[in-house]
């Protein structure tokens, strides 16, 4: 299998390398701002979960150079376990989300401003056992929610990865007790055939009283407004929104290498190059060699008499 043969397995992924996106999500943000308007109005944002950058690529190129506002008001902090490339006006912690001392540097470089907006594109290596998959999908998206009550400003905005599992709505309830706003958005550059969706979550509004915490939300139950009843009546069902343009590509098509009959296909590497990513290491003993077991005795070298045998 050639390079060719690798640019066609998606068209998002193409393109992605095509307009110098570091990753195929930059462009479920961008059609998810296509209904949302998601950055009008937003000077300090946040991205959870940012490696390799496609998502803060996208916030540094909608929310800089805007000329009603000068760049020097525009902040943009991205997290991530990983390492990560620089980008211009973006400022990057190494860090868990999970950490309350993350929340706390976050804080410190909005100079004790609240962010406008909060982005999760958060995802765990997935097992494929679904259940467990969408156990820790849930999980780091609650822990999205807990470092985003430290950080947003009342009527700011929240999107965050979710995965549209069996429960899905008991999330939907606990982030509506936060957000008076929540849709869950389909990007047509997300797959149909995947479970992934995103969650918009609008509007802010903590419930009274509330006090942050890193604490899972959901084993909390003093803010318990009947979502653990979620049968009949009480079930909360939130609207579904397809996102982005009806002309844009079908992520689960096949397309041909050349889209443009005018302009003659050409492949085009990626844009950034994982930094330090966790599989370095296995790659290094991969490729010398240090991988391979030791060869186990065989049989002859085993049986005394093998000699006598021949
Ligand atoms: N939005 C990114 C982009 O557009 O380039 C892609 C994000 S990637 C799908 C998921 C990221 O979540 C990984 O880089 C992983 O390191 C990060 N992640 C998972 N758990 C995390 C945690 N607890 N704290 C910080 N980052 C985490």
């Amino acid at each position: 299998m050639g390079r060719s043969s690798k640019d066609k397995r998606d068209i998002y992924y193409r393109l992605a390398k095509e307009e110098g996106w570091r990753a195929r999500s930059a462009f479920k943000l961008l059609q998810m701002d296509q209904e949302f308007n998601l950055f009008t109005g937003v000077n300090r944002a946040v991205d959870l979960c940012a490696a390799p950058g496609s998502w803060s690529q996208v916030l540094s190129r909608k929310l800089r150079g805007r000329e009603e506002k000068g760049d020097a008001e525009v902040k943009i902090v991205a997290v991530d376990l990983q390492a990560m490339a620089p980008l211009p006006g973006v400022t990057q912690i190494q860090g868990d989300i999970t950490k309350i001392s993350t929340a706390e540097e976050i804080i410190r470089h909005f100079e004790g401003q609240p962010a406008d907006l909060v982005v999760c594109d958060g995802a765990p290596d997935v097992t494929g056992l679904h259940d467990v998959d969408e156990y820790i999908q849930a999980q780091l998206l609650l822990a999205a929610l807990n470092i985003t009550t430290h950080v947003l400003k009342r009527g700011g905005t929240f999107v965050a990865k979710i995965f549209r599992g069996k429960d899905v709505t008991l999330l939907y309830s606990q982030l509506k007790i936060f957000f008076s706003g929540v849709t869950c958005a389909k990007p047509r550059s997300s797959r149909n055939s995947s479970i992934e969706a995103f969650v918009v979550c609008q509007n802010y509004q903590p419930p009274e009283g509330y006090i942050p915490n890193m604490s899972n939300p959901l084993l909390d139950h003093s803010y318990d407004v009947d979502f653990n009843q979620l049968e009949g009546p009480n079930r909360v069902i939130v609207p579904f929104l397809a996102c982005g343009d009806l002309s844009a590509y079908d992520s689960d098509r096949t397309y041909p290498l050349q889209l443009d009959d005018s302009k003659e296909y050409q492949y085009t590497p990626p844009t950034q190059l994982p930094i330090q990513p966790p599989y370095q290491q296995a790659c290094h003993l991969r490729r010398n060699n240090l991988l391979s077991k030791e060869d186990a005795p065989s049989a002859s070298n085993n049986n005394p008499d093998s000699e006598k045998t021949t």
